[in-house]
């Protein structure tokens, strides 16, 4: 479905759960998160209903998200019917790699072949304390197993944190020498906890090109599947690539082809805005398909043509996990 600046909206992110296996700094509180009551929470039911109905107006690709997507239970059977849903061509999960390892079989017979797994720093102690808690050698392991089960592209987020993580950029690079993964620099945006940190942490994505640029060749390469907003270059000789996504310094709204679905029934046709329509009520209410079509419609028509982060005070209370980061 075209939108009101002509883009063409094909691209669906539904957050499964806010719940979250880790309490990344920059992204939630360490204590105090307002978690939804499980009855608010859309069930697997609902959820295929809203993408059922969502592939009526041309959305193709589904991305399937949270908070932590692996840590809600029954989403292997979850994924696979979405799958397996008419209209759907693709079907995408962000994790953070923690369950990785032992649900990798299962989500690969479930048909899902491509991941992003969030990972900030290579190091055991810092990742423990960006996460306030986390396993480095648990997502390591994950990672290992599904590069060898064959799944692909699998797209490494590495969120930029000045005086944190800004030192590894040359071995995240470096590793795409060796295996192939599609390491994504991504800018800190001042979402969530986001909001404390980004005027001191911020690096830009082209800061750290630069920088890599004195140390490694770097070809552009066309656009690694799955249609995001990352630029892609690659050393050459290399098996992965290194992508920049710049989404303070550089937005790409105007090639924005998607809209969220918040585990509690919420359309957010933006991630930087506090936009949102309501499914869960209408549908709970007795909404037939096609009053839940006028409402999708309603919520692309309502799509900002681009975001304000810079300056929108309002939205950077929102939490990445409640919008389906
Ligand atoms: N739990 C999953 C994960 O870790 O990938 C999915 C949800 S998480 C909110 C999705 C992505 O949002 C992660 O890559 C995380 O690093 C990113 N994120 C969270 N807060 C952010 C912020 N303020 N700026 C930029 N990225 C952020």
């Amino acid at each position: 479905m075209l939108d009101r600046f002509g883009r063409n909206i094909d691209y669906l992110r539904v957050s499964v759960t806010d719940r979250c296996n880790l309490r990344c700094v920059y992204c939630l509180p360490a204590e105090g998160i307002q978690l939804k009551q499980h009855q608010d929470m859309l069930s697997y039911e609902e959820l295929e209903r809203v993408i059922r109905v969502f592939t009526e107006f041309g959305i193709k690709r589904v991305r399937v998200t949270g908070g932590e997507p692996l840590v809600r239970r029954g989403i292997i059977p979850f994924l696979a019917k979405v799958v397996a849903m008419k209209g759907v061509e693709d079907v995408a999960i962000t994790t953070n790699g923690v369950l990785l390892e032992a649900a990798a079989p299962d989500l690969w017979n479930a048909g899902v072949r491509r991941l992003n797994i969030s990972l900030d720093t290579l190091k055991p102690e810092r990742f423990r304390e960006i996460t306030r808690f986390g396993d480095l050698n648990r997502v390591r392991q994950g990672i290992d197993k599904v590069l060898s089960l064959g799944f692909g592209p699998v797209k490494l987020n590495v969120v930029l944190l000045r005086g944190t993580n800004d030192d590894e950029v040359g071995d995240f690079a470096r590793w795409t020498r060796e295996v192939p993964l599609h390491i994504r620099f991504i800018e800190l945006m001042p979402l969530g906890e986001g909001h404390l940190w980004s005027a001191s942490r911020f690096v830009s994505a082209g800061e750290i090109k630069d920088r890599l640029a004195t140390e490694f060749t770097l070809n552009r390469v066309s656009e690694v599947y799955g249609g995001g907003p990352a630029r892609y270059y690659q050393i050459p000789g290399g098996k992965g690539t290194i992508g920049f996504i710049t989404a303070m310094s550089q937005h790409f709204c105007q090639f924005c082809n998607r809209v969220r679905l918040t585990a509690d029934g919420k359309i957010n046709p933006c991630l930087a805005s506090p936009l949102e329509v309501d499914l869960a009520t209408p549908m709970r209410s007795g909404a037939s398909d096609g009053e839940l079509r006028e409402l999708i419609r309603m919520a692309v028509l309502i799509k900002p043509a681009e975001h304000h982060l810079e300056s929108d005070a309002q939205v950077t209370l929102r939490q990445m996990s409640k919008i389906g980061g």
